[in-house]
């Protein structure tokens, strides 16, 4: 395990790969943005795909899947306002809706934008969820396969021919550029960047999950999506896209920030759902890293903070376990703590955890670049 020369990311992570120098494809990849992209250029190609997707007779121009956070706010009104579209925007509803979140939720859409509130069956997200957790670590991989096939299933069906998603999950995990930018969204692209670990719906059925059940996670097929010709563009491609200027400009617009980080070091982000913060959590298993690092990396690649700020921060500013989100979600899979501890435990990364003689866990790794262990971080678990 090492951590990039620049942020502070480790090659622990899934996408991030150390060049020679020991920097990462992502400070390499955020320096090339900066340099050598041209966002006017990239702008006027985004308003000659809007001017050849516009509906006609009062219909949508485009579907817009969004939580409610910073980023789809912002991408909701530069939709309607900037570009005069009439998208129609898509929710899928994560089960710990937060209050704050559903206020943010109402705010995009009274910019003035019919919106689905896309609700999935308890029993069978219940069902999913413990087994992605149980299998992968991940409760957030449901939403993530919810909202890849709620999305395109509605596009096809409503005759939408424009897909406006927003940050390219591509662009974290690498990939060459044309499938990065501006991907037909096939079967095969989900696989690789649809942040589902790979699999589709029909890799989760058996004797107690369906088919039937899982009807709602299915994309649609190769053969409709084609027969459509829906076009999936990603905002963040045409568009600059800093989180710190995208959460300023949707306050002045109406979204409430949290009075403090929920988990990490936004208090404008993860703010939607309390099952995010435990997706969060396991990197601390997985990867070795808590959502700060996530965090930090992008605010030193926008030259905010120094890697000697953001390593302070970190000493500084340990994080909690979140009980709360993890009562809340034992709550829903109708699990013990116990239980959630142990599937915790069994995805700890013996590649870069070590135990001590005293029985806890400690990464060499981090001990090693950084020089101190955060203590109240949960290396010690049940
Ligand atoms: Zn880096």
């Amino acid at each position: 395990m090492k951590y990039c020369k620049k942020c502070i990311l480790p090659d622990s992570r899934p996408g991030v790969e150390l060049n020679a120098d020991g920097v990462c494809s992502a400070c390499i990849g955020a320096e090339e943005k900066r340099q050598t992209i041209d966002w006017q250029g990239r702008k006027r190609t985004l308003v000659e795909i809007f001017n050849a997707h516009e509906a006609v007779n009062g219909q949508y121009d485009c579907i817009v899947p969004v939580s409610g956070g910073k980023d789809s706010t912002w991408q909701a009104y530069t939709l309607k306002n900037t570009f005069g579209l009439k998208p129609l925007a898509l929710t899928y509803k994560c089960k710990y809706r937060t209050p704050l979140g559903q206020k943010n939720l109402d705010n995009l859409i009274n910019i003035g934008v019919d919106h689905i509130d896309f609700t999935v069956s308890p029993d069978v997200e219940r069902k999913f969820m413990l087994k992605s957790l149980q299998r992968n670590g991940s409760v957030s991989l449901v939403e993530h396969m919810a909202m890849w096939a709620i999305t395109l299933k509605m596009a096809v069906r409503l005759g939408i021919k424009l897909v406006v998603w927003g940050e390219n999950p591509g662009l974290e995990y690498g990939g060459n550029e044309k499938e990065r930018g501006n991907p037909f969204l096939n079967h095969d692209w989900i696989r690789k960047y649809g942040v589902t670990n790979g699999t589709f719906a029909a890799d989760w059925a058996d004797d107690d999950l369906t088919m039937d059940e899982l009807y709602t996670f299915t994309l649609p097929t190769e053969q409709e999506l084609s027969d459509a010709r829906i076009k999936s563009i990603f905002l963040g491609w045409y568009l600059k896209w800093d989180p710190l200027e995208v959460a300023e400009f949707s306050r002045t617009i109406g979204f409430q920030w949290a009075d403090k980080p929920v988990f990490g070091y936004y208090p404008y982000a993860d703010l939607d759902c309390d099952f995010i913060v435990i997706h969060h959590f396991f990197k601390w298993y997985k990867f070795g890293i808590t959502r700060l690092w996530d965090n930090l990396a992008i605010e030193i690649r926008n030259n905010r903070l120094s890697r000697e700020e953001a390593i302070s921060y970190i000493k500084n500013n340990p994080e909690p376990i979140p009980a709360l989100q993890i009562k809340n979600l034992c709550e829903f899979l109708g699990i013990t703590e116990q239980s959630f501890w142990q599937i915790a435990e069994a995805h700890r990364n013996l590649n870069i955890w070590r135990q001590e003689k005293d029985g806890k866990w400690h990464l060499p790794a981090l001990v090693g670049e950084f020089g101190f262990w955060p203590d109240t971080y949960p290396q010690d678990s049940k």
